[in-house]
């Protein structure tokens, strides 16, 4: 049995106060001095531990608070009370929402699955990725499946291209080329956020998290660190649409490089095969109009590893922005199905991977790993304000990050999501997240349920629905 993939999590306390969901107020005008104020009994201390900064007036207090509402509740002049905090509630927007945003802080932090204790208080559907089901039918053994159980389960995909069946000479040997192949222990490649563009420790933060995770890191060629030899193997530059140059010192160094696609990229391809056989080569597309068909000739082509683009809220570009991800994942993978493409080809997908169940379901949908950005961003207590864009100070000053401080954070962020990832796994009686993709037995779609369901009766004209009813 293979090692098992272990992530070394270890508790990094954020560098700014996060931002609170809740804030209390206090008034002093009924306050009747009580021997023994309700303050007194908060069950985590919060008043006891409470900081004021005298310079800048920042009270501690929210931070420490856990709403238990047990203060709120038990004064009996009514002089405390807690509301909303319309700056937790102003936090990224309405796909990186306040709540997307404080969990992956809580997970970089503390490298724990986010529980809620009661119970997920929201709807059992919604857009996205949120319309999509798993089947859990498998959680009846927790005690014999724990996902750190005796049962090993698997998070390792590879990337390159895969031969379709193995042909041998008389004497047993290979008799056909073999492809250069990458391995990676958790199904998620690292993406430079275009955020950190501008933040070289950032840069380096994560760079040092995908040496750890054994996983590599997406970033342009113009932005590889200076001591880029060192951190060779972790590292795919990419390249836009003719930019590549075969004399780059890099190209002889590197395990993986990624294409901006264009047409013409396959002649590029050949080029640098020629000459670097061994570098594994992706294409990027952005998930536009007519992108199964362009990975049917990519693919039918020889391409080893192609990486589908959306936007950072998981909807399609150009003409393919009204679809989400989920849906354009499945056209690809179900289009190369049906050509007898689709097992000689690596799939990734990204743009708006927010959460570990996004990685999931991204796979059931039919790609064999993604590429997380923005998720990153968040872990290193980015508020994404974009502020940094406007040329305004960063309110987490993420341009004086520790990079060590900041790679554990990411080490934190997924081992929480691998965690999360083995979770449902194990709940669907699967044992390598090799055989989750293109699941799409083991799942339901909310719109496809709802049209199943609901367009049968709507289809039916007034008259003949009344006649049914009388008939029957
Ligand atoms: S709401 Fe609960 S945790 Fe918060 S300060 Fe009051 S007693 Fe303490
Ligand atoms: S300025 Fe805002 S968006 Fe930019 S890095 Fe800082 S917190 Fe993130």
């Amino acid at each position: 049995m293979p090692l098992k993939y272990h992530i070394p999590i270890k508790s990094v306390p954020s560098r700014f106060y996060p931002v609170p969901k809740n804030i209390l107020l206090e008034s002093e005008e009924n306050c009747l001095h009580c021997a023994r104020c309700v303050k007194e009994l908060c069950p985590y201390d919060a008043y006891g531990q409470r900081y004021i900064d005298p310079i800048s007036g920042f009270d501690t207090i929210n931070n420490l608070c856990k709403d238990c509402f047990r203060c709120v509740q038990g004064c009996i002049q009514g002089t405390i009370s807690k509301v909303p905090n319309p700056e937790y509630q102003d936090l990224g927007d309405s796909y990186w929402t306040p709540q997307i945003i404080s969990t992956t802080w809580y997970q970089a932090e503390t490298g724990r699955i986010p529980v809620s204790g009661a119970g997920y208080g929201g709807p059992f559907r919604g857009p996205g990725f949120d319309a999509i089901w798993t089947d859990m039918s498998e959680i009846v053994r927790p005690t014999r499946d724990g996902i750190h159980g005796r049962e090993y389960i698997s998070t390792t995909i590879s990337l390159g291209r895969k031969p379709l069946f193995l042909s041998l000479d008389e004497q047993g040997q290979m008799a056909m080329p073999t492809f250069p192949r990458l391995e990676l222990p958790l199904p998620v490649l690292l993406s430079q956020p275009m955020l950190a563009t501008d933040k070289p420790a950032v840069r380096l933060a994560i760079i040092k998290a995908a040496r750890v995770l054994g996983t590599v890191v997406l970033l342009p060629r113009d932005q590889l660190p200076g001591n880029w030899l060192d951190q060779a193997l972790y590292l795919v530059p990419q390249y836009p649409a003719r930019a590549l140059d075969l004399d780059d010192p890099c190209l002889g160094q590197v395990q993986a490089v990624e294409l901006d696609d264009y047409p013409e990229v396959t002649t590029a391809i050949e080029r640098l095969k020629g000459r670097y056989p061994e570098v594994i080569v992706s294409i990027k597309l952005a998930a536009d109009a007519g992108l199964a068909s362009r990975c049917e000739v990519l693919a039918g082509a020889g391409a080893e590893v192609l990486h589908i683009s959306a936007d950072d809220h998981a909807q399609g570009q150009g003409a393919a922005q009204d679809q989400h991800l989920k849906d354009l994942i499945r056209q690809v993978h179900l289009h190369l199905v049906e050509t007898a493409l689709r097992d000689g080809v690596t799939l990734i997908a990204s743009g708006g991977v927010a959460l570990a169940e996004h990685v999931a379901k991204a796979i059931i949908c039919g790609v064999d790993g993604v590429a997380v950005d923005l998720p990153l961003m968040i872990a290193l207590e980015c508020r994404l304000c974009h502020r940094c864009l406007q040329g305004q100070s960063c309110p987490v000053d993420l341009e004086h990050l520790d990079p060590e401080r900041g790679a554990q954070r990411l080490i934190n962020l997924m081992g929480a999501w691998n965690n999360q990832l083995l979770e449902v796994l194990g709940a669907m009686g699967i044992r390598e997240v090799r055989r989750l993709r293109g699941e799409i037995g083991r799942a339901m779609f909310f719109e496809e349920l709802e049209r199943e369901t609901f367009a049968p009766l709507f289809a039916l004209g007034t008259g003949q629905e009344s006649t049914e009813r009388r008939d029957s």
